[in-house]
């Protein structure tokens, strides 16, 4: 259904207080927003930027930009950087297509052969994608299924499976006695970050590792599968990136620094020495090249969980199978193209509000990430108008098309790392991604942006009806991934939202680089992801034939970014963020409790927990009644943010530096929430974890020292 203009015109009034009739201030008072002594005008901005995002014109940006594959480095991923430039410029932002030369490769050659135990071959792949009737499936440009970072090679070996290919099957692979060197681990998406699964299969000696889609997690046994529904075809396959994100994201050869086209190539580490490269083969499969390995496995009944829907019993191997894997990968340094554009701002230039969505593509990506794209170019458009009527924002607001996304948040880090000084005033990073396959919005942000997020959701509508905060309160609570990133669950919220990970740019603002984020989302049946067919037949059938909620995105999105630069006093809630660290520390110690770890003394962190949230409670106040040096206030509840980095990072994995937030070294997607002290129990280590501790304690006291610095 299509809202009309009139009604969404007379609902937006009646959300915004600063347009109801004129109510006595009462003094001193909670501001209506948070961060505005008084909301009245940017009321009246926020009123005219959510009249622009247009449902139609998004939906003609995600056709454009999903025209053809667009793969990162491609002359078609050009085209759309250049296609992203011109509707920048077209809104006035001052714009420019920034180039980085990073290592990333492309396949030459990828072949799977698979033979019995009498030399019969069961299967070579991997098979076309295919279905019946699909318009963008036979675009000659389409990639062959493969993995960014894969080794290259020719390597021949006995297939185990591995269910998921996480930490604890490898462990029950272990006791069972099944050895790993020189065996094709064959394992199936889902679970875990793709990268973790080579990472721990070479870590146990594996030759290479063969990774599938599951019916059971997205195909036929979640419903009805594409072109009759939205699941994953037989023929479908994932590809992806497998570096080892979770050491550091972006180009191979650069950690820490920008790979700026002057760069030398003495100042870059050569890629097979390079620390987040996996050296060992791997190739992504669709169930139908996989059903007939795992059909013809020996060896013991898989455990309980393993079974996959696949219509036979598994079996672990090794036995029954060899498996041939053959990769060359051409490796090259190639050049991508960021697009950014700038508003510069009028009272504080130097103070960035940003706003990303990466634009490269495994094949045409509709979804993942054109979705986003087409969101945020509808953002900048009611931006553009604003500004067309002579509005300035007070603070500089960066919109950012990130290209090499998929092989590794390459263009988004390599901007990070050029920009890491500024990026020290840089009020907040605004992400999204996948950012519509479906109608259910939700978010994952820092603690100090989460009611953030949720009080500028009540001013947005929803296509369904009431505000997107009002359908987002239906929604369940994500338990999964609360429970992998160690994070109890948060009581008495309103609406769930998630800590950030990683799998999207907001990794290198965040976890390195110490800016505020989020990251949003409105998620439905999606089993395309990374194949030919996310594309725009799948998604005008599936996801959002009327483009409402590219629409609902593109003013989600661009309310992020107005509201923070325009607000009197930055609305960062450290009170919930002091919480949600007890929280963890709490959690903490009672895994380390149940590992029998009682010599660890977790009364320090939680006293400086105490202090951080005495310290955050004295802030709000001032926060809620403003007085005095606003940008001395505004700068101590920035770099409260970054006092929680530490210089030396994590134990390693040196450039990620916060202290609060990281993607799990064996997760990779999920967070872990303070990683250095979990990981450490993790690790049954108490000497690292006590460390860990005391790192942690230094961060919270120089996170409530900031903060009590402007009391
Ligand atoms: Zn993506």
């Amino acid at each position: 259904m299509i809202l009309r203009k009139p009604f969404l015109f007379s609902f937006i009034l009646a959300l915004v207080p600063g347009l109801l009739p004129a109510q006595p201030a009462p003094q001193p008072a909670q501001p209506a927003v948070f961060g505005y002594s008084d909301f009245t005008a940017e009321s009246r901005i926020e009123e005219k930027f959510l009249a622009v995002p247009d449902a139609q014109l998004a939906g003609q940006h995600l056709k454009i930009l999903t025209a053809e594959p667009h793969l990162a480095a491609t002359p078609e991923d050009r085209k759309t950087a250049e296609y992203v430039a011109r509707q920048f410029r077209l809104a006035g932002l001052e714009t420019e297509i920034v180039p980085y030369r990073v290592l990333m490769n492309q396949p030459i050659v990828v072949r799977v052969e698979a033979y019995d135990a009498d030399g019969k071959l069961l299967m070579s792949g991997p098979t076309r994608e295919h279905v019946e009737g699909d318009p963008f499936q036979d675009d000659p440009r389409v990639v062959m299924p493969f993995n960014g970072s894969s080794g290259s090679g020719d390597v021949t070996g006995e297939a185990v499976y591995a269910n998921y290919g996480r930490r604890e099957d490898f462990d029950q692979l272990a006791a069972q006695h099944i050895d790993l060197h020189g065996k094709i681990v064959i394992a199936r998406y889902g679970s875990n970050f793709r990268g973790v699964k080579v990472y721990i299969a070479e870590q146990r000696g594996a030759a290479g590792v063969l990774l599938y889609s599951d019916p059971q997690d997205d195909g036929y046994f979640k419903g009805d599968a594409y072109p009759n529904g939205p699941w994953r075809p037989e023929t479908g396959v994932q590809r992806g990136s497998v570096q080892f994100l979770f050491k550091y994201s972006g180009d191979p050869e650069t950690p820490g620094v920008a790979s700026t086209l002057d760069l030398p190539d003495s100042a870059r580490i050569p890629g097979d020495k390079s620390g987040n490269q996996p050296r060992i083969i791997s190739i992504p499969l669709s169930y139908h090249d996989a059903a007939p390995i795992l059909q013809a496995l020996k060896g013991l009944g898989v455990p309980h969980g393993w079974q996959g829907a696949l219509p036979f019993r598994y079996h672990l191997g090794p036995g029954g199978v060899t498996v041939r894997l053959v990769s060359r990968q051409d490796y090259q340094r190639r050049i991508i193209w960021d697009v950014i554009g700038k508003i510069k701002g009028a009272e504080f230039p130097d103070e960035w509000v940003i706003a990303g969505n990466h634009r490269d593509a495994w094949v045409y990506g509709a979804v993942d990430p054109s979705s986003g794209t087409a969101a945020m170019l509808e953002s900048v458009h009611g931006v553009g108008a604003l500004l067309k009527q002579g509005w300035r924002p007070k603070r500089t607001i960066v919109f950012c098309s990130w290209d090499a996304e998929e092989e590794g948040l390459i263009g988004s880090t390599e901007w990070v790392e050029k920009h890491a000084r500024a990026l020290d005033r840089a009020v907040a990073y605004f992400n999204t991604d996948v950012a519509v396959s479906g109608p259910d919005f939700s978010a994952a942000a820092v603690p100090s942006l989460k009611q953030y997020l949720r009080e500028l959701t009540r001013s947005v509508p929803s296509p369904q009806g009431g505000t997107v905060y009002d359908q987002w309160k239906k929604s369940r609570p994500g338990n999964d991934e609360q429970r992998a990133s160690n994070a109890p669950p948060d009581a008495g919220e309103e609406v769930h939202i998630g800590d950030l990970g990683s799998g999207s740019d907001f990794t290198p603002f965040l976890q390195h680089a110490g800016v505020p984020a989020t990251d949003i989302s409105s998620g439905g049946p999606y089993g395309v992801y990374h194949s030919v067919f996310d594309n725009y037949a799948w998604y005008t059938q599936n996801a959002d034939p009327h483009f409402l909620y590219l629409q609902e995105m593109a003013r989600v999105l661009g309310l992020e970014a107005l509201r923070i630069a325009d607000a009197d006093v930055l609305p960062y809630d450290y009170v919930a963020y002091a919480g949600a660290i007890d929280s963890y520390i709490a959690a903490a110690k009672r895994k380390a409790l149940d590992a029998n770890l009682n010599s660890l003394d977790f009364g320090p962190a939680q006293a400086a927990a105490a202090r951080l949230d005495a310290a955050a409670q004295k802030a709000r106040l001032r926060q809620i009644a403003p007085s005095g040096d606003l940008a001395r206030l505004n700068l101590a509840l920035r770099q409260a943010e970054t006092a929680l980095l530490s210089e030396t990072g994590l134990p390693n994995r040196p450039w990620y530096r916060h202290i609060i937030y990281a993607p799990g070294e064996f997760t990779g997607y999920a967070a872990v929430v303070i990683p250095g002290v979990n990981e450490a129990i993790d690790a049954r280590n108490p000497e690292l974890a006590t460390q860990q501790l005391t790192v942690l304690v230094q961060a919270l006291d120089r996170a409530a020292r900031t903060l009590n610095s402007v009391q």
